[in-house]
């Protein structure tokens, strides 16, 4: 299917594993140019970098930058004009995930996880705004959660997070309005990545269950099709929204969760 992106730009934040890898690929293979970003192994980082643009075609670029640092965080959007000459799409996408009931809760776990979940969406979208503006062309995704809409207990500051992100993305829908440029969140379920897997094994430990038992009681009880999203289903969505069809879609948080939060 051609979304007719070809030549475009975008910054993944996140993508050296799971969702944003998916997202990564996703638009390499629709002709987009793309910055990767996230933690890793810098010999594995390269060797996925390489592959992508060998199997694909298009630039691909990494940026380390920590998503807990605004100006790393800047200069990776800068870093991303500079070598591709523009930037169409930002997919703002790293997060963790941290689980204590509220009065055990870890303080410095709470700014961490705020700051990479919500705050590095403030400093990815406060740096690519002028550069889309000048443009007069831009595409925000931010990949907030089923948990920007409803809670669960001992997910505090996820969940505190990813709230956040859904006000952000409606406020910034707000003011870029009438510049070509759209902002909007998807709010996933479950999702089978490295970060569901420490969960699953986490709560099989804690309490005392099998995985395969945590994944249907616990996890996707939560999701009535029973079933993980998978990357194709949330790419379809990533794609449409950075493509033209997409255009008037803005400051909307787009559900795909298998019905979750349709209860
Ligand atoms: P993941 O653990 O597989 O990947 C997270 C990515 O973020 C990795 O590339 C990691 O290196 C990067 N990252 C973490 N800390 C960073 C930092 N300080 N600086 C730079 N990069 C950093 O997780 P995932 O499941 O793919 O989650 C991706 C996003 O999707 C997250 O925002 C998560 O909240 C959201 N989400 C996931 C699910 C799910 O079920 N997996 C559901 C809803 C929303």
């Amino acid at each position: 299917m051609d979304y007719g992106l070809k030549g475009q730009a975008a910054i993944v934040t996140g993508s050296t594993s799971g969702i944003g890898h998916a997202i990564a690929q996703a638009l390499a293979e629709a002709g987009v140019d793309v910055v990767l970003n996230g933690l890793g192994d810098p010999v594995a980082i390269e060797a996925t970098r390489s592959q992508l643009e060998q199997a694909t075609g298009v630039r691909v670029r990494y940026h380390g930058a920590d998503m807990t640092r605004g100006d790393e965080i800047a200069d990776m959007v800068a870093f991303a004009q500079g070598e591709l000459g523009r930037l169409d799409i930002l997919v703002n996408n790293a997060g963790i995930q941290f689980v204590s009931p509220i009065d055990q809760f870890p303080t410095d776990k709470w700014d961490q996880i705020i700051a990479i979940n919500l705050t590095s969406n403030f400093h990815a979208i406060r740096a690519a705004l002028p550069i889309m503006k000048g443009q007069k062309h831009g595409r925000i995704i931010n990949i907030a959660s089923a948990h920007g809409l409803v809670a669960s207990p001992f997910k505090g500051a996820y969940v505190a997070a990813k709230h956040g992100v859904l006000g952000l993305t409606k406020t910034v829908a707000l003011e870029i309005a009438e510049a070509g440029i759209t902002c909007n969140a998807i709010c996933p379920g479950y999702v089978h990545t490295p970060l569901v897997d420490g969960q699953i094994k986490d709560t099989a430990k804690a309490r005392g269950m099998s995985e395969e038992a945590v994944v249907r009681d616990v996890i996707l009880a939560a999701q009535p099709s029973k079933q993980f999203i998978s990357f194709d289903q949330l790419n379809g969505m990533v794609l449409y929204l950075a493509s033209a069809a997409g255009g008037g879609v803005n400051g909307a948080h787009l559900s795909i969760d298998g019905g979750w939060t349709a209860g």
